[in-house]
């Protein structure tokens, strides 16, 4: 028999040393994919086109292992002879050429995640919990383990949140159940994975460049649509064959949507979240507090108290939305409702998540470098009264226009940086003319601090200074840690410039 006859079902049990998977990709997910198909014989080619020290290095340890390594620039322009299956890391683009000429020639394609759904022990297959949404899946990620964790469950927080899934299916430690966190690219490679329950946080528009070509898909074996739709179609991938529940966002229509064309098992349940009162089969917040009206049997007449709104950190509105997508998940699985509070208290938020730097003089200086698109930053805006906002980066071709009409009440004054400043302050000026708006110029790596001094000129006592760029940080940093920590360290260095009066104000 040859591969192409069971790859479609296969399993960790198939007979894998009779194929050969070519792995795109060697990073982290590539690295635990080429070890896990190794170990069960397979032949691998893994294809990487970088080929610095980090690279070779891994390189030298698979070629140890029997796999054939091809780096460096047009790794990926061939697809290796006689590949049965190809394995795609996350963030590989469909029109990638090895992968076009995977799918013409009908081969498999599965991403880093399908292949941890199949290569799962037979004596440990455990649910899946799944996060995804334009903004907020680590952070709802990291408070569902949380959660999941202060119930007394084994848990891991996996996925596109840093550790491959792979990772925890290869691990010694037997898991309960994973939460697991999938980018609409990893849900794009998706083929037989399906979850116990799902959330879809939030749609906006996003990664609008990834989907570029989606229109010529068809020529690859895709469906051709519109960028935004195939966005949404791989978002809405994360509900397919779901046995238990769906939980969506009330407020975002198109969550809602995706999930009630879902394709999902018999007797599972849609579960909506909100910020006000919850309906009968949802969750949401009554006078303070955050409230089950979907896993309790007198859902009718009575909502069962979770947590407190003081729970959940980072506060702001986008954050409780994410505590309660999480609670609805863990309750889906069955967590006792006093572990939501436990677990949220447990929970540490990330870094470079509305995190406070700097207080001086009255002035909050905070980091949400991650904000690295329109809706996370008007998300990030929300949570605050009067802002100096530092925004800018690569915009992806999102727009900000909303964003500015709606927010243009509570900003005190925009500092636009970075590669799609102009397009930041043309928007500003159309839409919120009334807000002082300041270009800072120039692509150098001293912009960050021009602009902190910028803002600090501006910022007045009371206000909060706030880097929620809505855009990429490519343009400047090696991404938006670094940013974030630019930031943090130029609000510092002004700060005490400041202090000794020598800034010049
Ligand atoms: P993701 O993993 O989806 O990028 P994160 O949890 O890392 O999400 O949060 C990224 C940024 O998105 C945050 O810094 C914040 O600005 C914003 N954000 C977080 N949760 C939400 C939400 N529910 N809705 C809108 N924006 C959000």
């Amino acid at each position: 028999m040859s591969a192409a006859d069971w790859l479609p079902e296969a399993d960790r049990t198939a007979p894998w040393d009779q194929a050969h998977v070519v792995v795109a990709g060697l990073g982290r997910s590539g690295a635990a994919s080429a070890d896990a198909l190794t170990e069960l014989g397979a032949r691998v080619t893994v294809v990487d086109d970088a080929d610095d020290d980090a690279h070779r290095e891994q390189a030298a340890l698979f070629e140890r292992l029997g796999a054939e390594v091809r780096l460096g620039p047009g790794a990926s322009a061939v697809l290796p002879a006689a590949a049965d299956l190809v394995v795609v890391s996350p963030g590989w683009r469909p029109t990638v050429p090895l992968l076009a000429q995977a799918a013409q020639a009908g081969l498999p394609l599965w991403g880093d995640v399908e292949l941890a759904w199949r290569l799962q022990r037979p004596d440990r297959v455990v649910p899946w919990l799944a996060v995804t949404g334009t903004n907020g899946k680590t952070t709802t990620t990291g408070m569902l383990a949380s959660i999941l964790a202060a119930a007394g469950f084994a848990t891991a927080a996996v996925g596109n949140i840093g550790r491959p899934v792979m990772e925890a299916v290869l691990d010694e430690a037997a898991y309960d159940v994973l939460a697991v966190e999938l980018s609409s690219f990893q849900l794009h490679w998706l083929d037989k994975a399906s979850f116990h329950s799902a959330a879809l946080l939030n749609f906006a528009p996003d990664h609008l460049e990834w989907y570029d070509d989606a229109p010529a898909w068809d020529c690859l074996g895709w469906p051709a649509r519109a960028p935004l739709a195939a966005y949404a179609a791989d978002k809405a991938r994360v509900f397919e064959g779901v046995t238990t529940a769906c939980v969506y966002n009330a407020a975002d229509l198109e969550t809602e949507r995706l999930t009630e064309e879902a394709d999902v098992a018999e007797g599972a349940r849609a579960i909506g979240f909100t910020l006000g009162l919850p309906a009968p089969g949802q969750l949401g917040l009554v006078d303070g507090l955050l409230v089950d009206r979907a896993y309790i049997a007198q859902r009718r007449d009575s909502a069962l108290p979770l947590a407190r709104l003081e729970d959940v950190r980072p506060s702001g509105p986008h954050n409780v939305a994410n505590a309660l997508a999480a609670a609805a998940l863990a309750r889906a699985y069955g967590v006792a409702a006093a572990a939501v509070a436990t677990g949220l208290k447990a929970f540490e938020p990330d870094r470079h998540r509305i995190e406070t730097v700097l207080e001086k003089d009255g002035i909050r200086w905070v980091d949400d470098s991650k904000a690295t698109n329109p809706h996370a930053a008007e998300a990030s805006l929300s949570a605050f009264d009067s802002v100096v906002w530092l925004a800018g980066g690569q915009t992806k071709k999102t727009q900000f226009d909303a964003l500015a009409a709606r927010q243009a009440d509570r900003l005190r004054a925009v500092v636009v940086f970075g590669a799609d400043r102009a397009q930041v302050a043309e928007v500003m000026r159309r839409h919120a003319p009334d807000v002082p708006v300041e270009t800072v110029e120039g692509l150098d790596t001293g912009a960050m601090a021009r602009a902190v001094a910028a803002a600090g000129r501006l910022a007045r006592p009371g206000d909060t200074v706030l880097l929620a760029p809505g855009g990429a940080s490519f343009d400047l940093f090696d991404g938006y840690a670094a940013r974030g920590d630019a930031f943090a360290q130029a609000a510092r260095v002004w700060a005490a410039q400041e202090q000794e009066g020598g800034a010049d104000r």
